[in-house]
């Protein structure tokens, strides 16, 4: 037993994506693509991916709702470890990355399973009403907004269903009081685990991966 989280290393990070990891060609050539198109490089770690497709495989899931498509990294591999009549619903607000990923998921054989929608995900998620329940959903877009999004998710999702969210260890500030660039934004990651972390409609956890993984499932 340890009462302290053991640091990673560079050499445990490259023994941990070694022996876990496969190399994905279609999602590196993907990355790539999209840096050269200038697309931000904010997709989640191949790590938080293998991650994401053990809870969705753990929890038999098949409708999986994410907020914040970008290049279609994470839809992707999500959308990969579900079944053929699985959906995987991505709201993102940009035009251009709602349009590559769509091309992206025609060409992964994954356009049945992946619907992207160009909207503001807060006015989408207003009204909206699908006719089943969520079984994962996943939170990855403007940090300002994720204590609105748990809310909808706990709406969203069946008992027993996963909300999660990339990016709550706030880019190592989630613990730092000064004034930094990304102040509101932390704030509101802060709000975020503050309120997954006291929902009584919720069991929750915060993982150390990639930029902390802070999730909660339904009871
Ligand atoms: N989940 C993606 C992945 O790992 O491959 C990365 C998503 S990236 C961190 C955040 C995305 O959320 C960007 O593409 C951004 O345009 C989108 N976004 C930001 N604010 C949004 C909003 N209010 N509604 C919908 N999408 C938004």
């Amino acid at each position: 037993m340890s009462l302290r989280t053991t640091a990673v290393t560079g050499e445990i990070e490259s023994y941990i994506n070694f022996n876990f990891l496969s190399e994905d060609t279609f999602l590196k050539n993907l990355l790539n693509e999209a840096a050269a198109l200038n697309f931000p490089s904010i997709s989640i770690s191949p790590q938080q991916g293998a991650f994401l497709q053990f809870l969705l495989r753990a929890a038999g899931a098949k409708y999986v709702l994410e907020i914040g498509s970008l290049a279609g990294y994470s839809a992707i591999t999500m959308a990969k470890v579900l079944p053929k009549d699985g959906k995987l619903i991505s709201l993102e607000i940009e035009k251009s990355h709602a349009e590559f990923i769509r091309k992206k998921a025609d060409e992964a054989g994954l356009g049945d399973i992946i619907e992207v929608v160009n909207e503001e995900a807060v006015n989408f998620l207003k009204s909206y009403r699908p006719p089943f329940q969520f079984d994962l959903i996943f939170i990855d877009a403007d940090k300002e907004s994720y204590p609105g999004y748990l809310n909808f998710s706990i709406q969203l999702l069946r008992k027993g269903g996963i909300v999660i969210a990339d990016n709550a260890l706030a880019w190592g500030l989630v613990c730092n009081d000064k004034p930094v660039e990304k102040n509101e934004e932390v704030k509101s990651i802060r709000k975020f685990n503050d309120a997954i972390s006291s929902d009584k409609r919720l069991q929750s956890c915060l993982l150390t991966i990639g930029d902390g993984m802070a999730m909660g499932v339904k009871l």
